[in-house]
């Protein structure tokens, strides 16, 4: 009798053990997806844009936006006549 309530306790350890197994599958299969969602759309919102005045390419947020001319630096913005205070 004592042997047959070992293994039947062997048996539901197990069990449990495979239970809380295929639930921890369960539950990091669906939070995978997301994550990948998350890390895209970051980053890529900058534009490049060229110089008016020597043509290099910058990102917006290193050089000068004049009445929808953009240039490299402050110094091409002038040296193609905008008027800069
Ligand atoms: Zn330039």
């Amino acid at each position: 009798m004592g042997r047959i309530l070992f293994f039947l306790g062997l048996a539901l350890v197990a069990w449990m053990i495979f239970k809380s197994w295929q639930r921890k599958q369960l539950d990091e299969k669906p939070s995978d997806k997301p994550k990948q969602k998350s890390s895209l759309g970051r980053k890529s919102q900058e534009e490049i844009m060229p110089c008016q005045h020597c043509g290099a390419y910058s990102p917006m947020s290193e050089g000068v936006l004049m009445q929808g001319r953009f240039y490299c630096g402050m110094e091409h913005a002038k040296a193609a006549g905008e008027k800069v205070h």
